[in-house]
């Protein structure tokens, strides 16, 4: 095999900031000073990503408590609807005897929840692993408003407020809910 000038540089320092003429450090393509400051690098350049994966999630952390503050606000100046409930002797027959008439001060009862679309952008990502949603039926996010007990009145206005923030944020944010 002839003497070649890659032959050469294989036995020689690779360091890419400047040119170094320096012999190679075992199995390093370094020299034993670019080695030492090419693994400082390598860390400087882990501690940076793992900045800034710490500072997306605390933002995402942030958001998602205004979001929640509003939610709770928006439901609680909600009044509900006062329901009045009666049975009847016929439950087919509308027109059939009241035998029994209550109230709901909560009003009507059902469901509430956000939906957050894509499912695999950085904050839906983040609300699946911080545990406050899942994985939606038909694609994207879901994030289930759990407090206000039963009440759908406030849970929709809930919902909503939360959704608001979340598209004020640019977040692709919908509110959804169903009667029980
Ligand atoms: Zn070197």
């Amino acid at each position: 095999m002839p003497h070649t000038g890659l032959m050469t540089d294989s036995t020689t320092c690779a360091w890419d900031m400047a040119p170094c003429r320096q012999p190679r450090s075992g199995k390093s393509k370094y020299c034993v000073t670019h080695k030492a400051e090419a693994r400082e690098r390598w860390k400087r350049m882990i501690a940076s990503q793992d900045a800034a994966r710490e500072s997306r999630t605390a933002a995402h952390a942030d958001l998602f408590a205004r979001a929640h503050k509003a939610g709770m606000e928006a439901a609680e100046a909600v009044t509900p609807t006062t329901m009045v409930v009666e049975r009847h002797a016929n439950p087919l027959d509308d027109n059939s005897p009241v035998v029994e008439r209550w109230v709901e001060p909560a009003g009507p009862c059902g469901f509430a929840w956000v939906l957050v679309r894509p499912g695999n952008s950085s904050f839906a990502r983040w609300l699946v692993k911080a545990g406050h949603g899942r994985a939606a039926y038909n694609g994207g996010i879901q994030v289930w408003v759990s407090e206000h007990r039963q009440s759908i009145e406030r849970k929709s206005a809930h919902a909503a407020a939360f959704a608001g923030v979340l598209r004020e944020a640019g977040v692709k944010a919908y509110s959804q809910s169903r009667l029980d």
